[in-house]
């Protein structure tokens, strides 16, 4: 899914910071909401963390911590306890995806200079769609005898990642670990020179050549496969009075073999007795995957002996099931609200696993969202508010009909890839002396349902003094050479589509088959 209008929706991102390290840390522009006073007198803090644990709930909004923490008890109520929370937070860039929001938290840069610019993008010089970690020097590998394919690496971002600064900086041989389902958050976080970059790839544990792999890691994933999750079943955590909203969520599209009602059932295909890719894809949208990151992350706490390496060591772990769930369910769900129930358990648990031993006020914890989601644009319609899907194929559509007379070769795009238009080599910069023809196509695309607005690359690029926070955003997730030659922004509460206008309901949201890529987010 596109997310450009993400930032339209205001959805903001929370950032806590807990163990009351903060003041080493990179502030926001505005000062932390004051916490509530801690039930306990916080331990002691050493002078320099023995150990960062950056923690990453994927497509978890920023309202979530004010609407549902209330159902919390454990790590998350922990981190709102004795962190300082972030409130006035916001993402200063447009393109809100995983790819871009990883990259960003681990390097502290915007995409325009980090690079990270989408999931994936079109690339001139292959004329190919590429992802943001694919690495063509890189080859993947799978733990336990598992099965992968391709190669990924940082190689794509252009600076050295926090971890990565923990190296050069301390002069220390720091350990770098990091776990995800995604290769694009494990990445991004892990930087170019981890110790251990770990994901999931459809029922097998992954790395690549660009970091190795660690026998510890191999022995936990043959002593607990993820296939004897099969015939598990979600439930409830809590008394069903306790969720807001429906049982059965508007606009839901449940994972393949699911019912739009708890109990949510780890069965694979109809008929299937094996684990097979659906029982893997109904695994990853549930809190199985979220408590099986997390005894990863602990035991590469014990293996590692993480914190006890005499610098800094970094433990990453971005746990990607909310936004699957959120894909599947959106916001409004009580499938959203319990699997952060259960989160809130994991994250207790990690905590108390690096309080034993690690050690509290030894270790720095910060916590953030890659970036949020918007309603499903039905929901919102029910509120009054103007909510739709943007066609991307209508957008090319009315881009070609616009050229036709002006006798352009054809194709006159060779993508729109989320937001950002590529036209075939050549035909950008011929219109950009045509006049005419320049204003016939952005008149073309604003004429489309659902766009707010679109930029030039020229008026993106060296990053322009504005008085628009919209264009600003637009310039700091421009980066030349990668991104379109157009940029379209969304209305707020439009969800940007791949499909064609036809083939879809307006009260579907459906956004993993709206998308204009697999995955976006
Ligand atoms: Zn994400």
């Amino acid at each position: 899914m596109n997310s450009r209008n993400y930032l339209l929706g205001l959805v903001l991102p929370s950032l806590l910071f807990a163990n009351l390290c903060a003041a080493q840390m990179p502030h926001a522009a505005r000062p932390p909401h004051k916490a509530p006073p801690p039930r306990n007198k916080p331990a002691p803090v050493s002078a320099r963390p023995k150990l960062v644990v950056m923690i990453v709930v994927d497509q978890m909004r920023g309202d979530y911590v004010d609407k549902f923490k209330g159902q919390w008890n454990a790590g998350l109520k922990r981190l709102l306890q004795e962190g300082a929370w972030f409130r006035d937070a916001a993402y200063p860039y447009a393109a809100t995806e995983t790819c871009v929001g990883h990259a960003t938290i681990s390097t502290g840069a915007l995409p325009s200079t980090h690079g990270m610019i989408a999931n994936a993008w079109w690339d001139r010089d292959s004329q190919k769609m590429v992802t943001c970690t694919a690495d063509p020097d890189a080859k993947n590998s799978a733990y336990a005898g598992g099965s992968t394919k391709g190669g990924d690496s940082a190689w794509r971002m252009r600076v050295p990642a926090f971890s990565d600064e923990l190296h050069f900086q301390s002069g220390r041989a720091a350990r770098v670990v990091t776990f995800s389902l995604k290769a694009r958050s494990s990445i991004t976080m892990g930087g170019h020179k981890a110790d251990a970059v770990t994901w999931f790839d459809n029922g097998s544990w992954v790395t690549s050549s660009s970091y190795g792999s660690l026998p510890f890691i191999d022995d936990f994933v043959k002593a607990h496969p993820v296939k004897s999750d099969l015939g598990k079943s979600w439930e409830l955590s809590l008394p069903q009075s306790s969720y807001l909203y429906e049982q059965k969520a508007t606009g839901a599209v449940p994972p393949q073999g699911w019912k739009l009602t708890f109990p949510h059932v780890l069965k694979g295909k109809e008929g299937s007795s094996e684990p097979d890719e659906v029982f893997y894809e109904q695994w990853g949208t549930t809190p199985f995957a979220d408590t099986y990151l997390t005894r990863l992350a602990e035991n590469s706490v014990d293996q590692l002996g993480l914190g006890k390496s005499g610098g800094t060591d970094f433990l990453g772990v971005s746990y990607s099931s909310v936004d699957y769930v959120g894909h599947a369910f959106g916001p409004r769900s009580w499938e959203i609200q319990d699997i952060l129930v259960r989160l809130d358990k994991d994250l207790g648990d990690l905590f108390a696993h690096l309080d034993a031993k690690v050690g509290r006020g030894n270790y720095v914890v910060a916590f953030s969202a890659d970036h949020g989601v918007v309603p499903v644009p039905e929901d919102m319609r029910k509120t009054g508010a103007d909510a739709g899907i943007l066609h991307v194929p209508e957008v090319q559509e009315k881009i070609e009909k616009a050229l036709e007379p002006l006798n352009y070769p054809t194709p006159v795009i060779a993508r729109i890839a989320s937001s950002d238009v590529y036209f075939s080599t050549g035909t950008y910069d011929r219109l950009k002396s045509d006049a005419p023809a320049l204003h016939a196509t952005l008149e073309a695309i604003r004429s489309v349902p659902g766009v707010a607005e679109v930029y030039r690359a020229e008026e993106l690029q060296d990053h322009p003094a504005t008085q628009s926070a919209i264009r600003n955003a637009e310039a700091n997730s421009y980066f030349a050479g990668r991104s379109g030659d157009l940029l379209i922004v969304p209305k707020p509460y439009w969800l940007v589509s791949g499909a064609p206008a036809a083939s879809m309901e307006i009260s579907t949201p459906r956004p993993r088959v709206v998308s204009s890529t697999a995955s976006r987010n």
